[in-house]
């Protein structure tokens, strides 16, 4: 495991992270899914300007917000979840996010997957946070063989020795997105390919 992830990282470019405030790690979190980073951290970006803190998104203009954010998907949808976590956040947790993955599911919106990416990269405290890039490379390579992220998390966090947990994430994003690509991964040119099920199955 330990080895393998080392051959991962060594062919992962850094992961570059927008904000380091929780309030707007989350956010940005939020506005991801199913959205190119590049494209997530310019609209987080541009919320930021125009708002910069919890309160002032909470009491934002839900057509406005849409109107900045409207390169994301689902920017209807997504508009009215970033004001109601802003709500939430302002109203329940006095305006600081919760740094435990038990109150942070509590907030409209936040799965496990954000709430573990909230943990790990606002308040480096270790978290495994399974997104599309994570299930995929741990199903392909053989770690785990699982349907649903949930099983992925609860899978690699018995398997991944805990000192791995922070930076993981990131890691296997930047690996899903250059070599291990959804479609296409470079197999060839990949250094874990002698260890990789997927690889395996496919030279057979
Ligand atoms: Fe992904 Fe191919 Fe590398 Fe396996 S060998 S980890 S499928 S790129």
């Amino acid at each position: 495991m330990r080895e393998i992830y080392g051959l991962i990282k060594s062919q992962s470019p850094p992961h570059h992270f927008e904000f380091s405030d929780p309030f707007w790690v989350l956010i940005t979190t939020v506005l991801s899914h199913r959205t190119k980073d590049e494209v997530t951290d310019a609209s987080a970006r541009a919320l930021f300007e125009r708002y910069r803190t919890a309160e002032a998104l909470a009491r934002a203009d839900p057509e406005e917000v849409r109107q900045i954010i409207r390169r994301v998907g689902f920017s209807r949808v997504k508009a009215g979840r970033v004001i109601e976590v802003a709500k939430t956040v302002v109203g329940r947790f006095g305006g600081r996010v919760p740094s435990t993955l038990e109150e942070l599911v509590t907030i409209p919106g936040v799965g496990r997957k954000t709430a573990n990416v909230v943990l790990a990269d606002a308040f480096g405290i270790p978290a495994i946070a399974v997104d599309t890039h994570v299930h995929r490379i741990a199903n392909r390579i053989g770690w785990v063989s699982t349907k649903k992220p949930e099983e992925t998390e609860e899978d690699l966090r018995r398997i991944v020795p805990e000192d791995l947990w922070l930076g993981f994430n990131p890691t296997l994003v930047e690996f899903g997105k250059h070599v291990c690509r959804p479609v296409g991964p470079k197999c060839g040119e990949c250094k874990v390919s002698q260890y990789c099920e997927y690889y395996k199955k496919k030279v057979r």
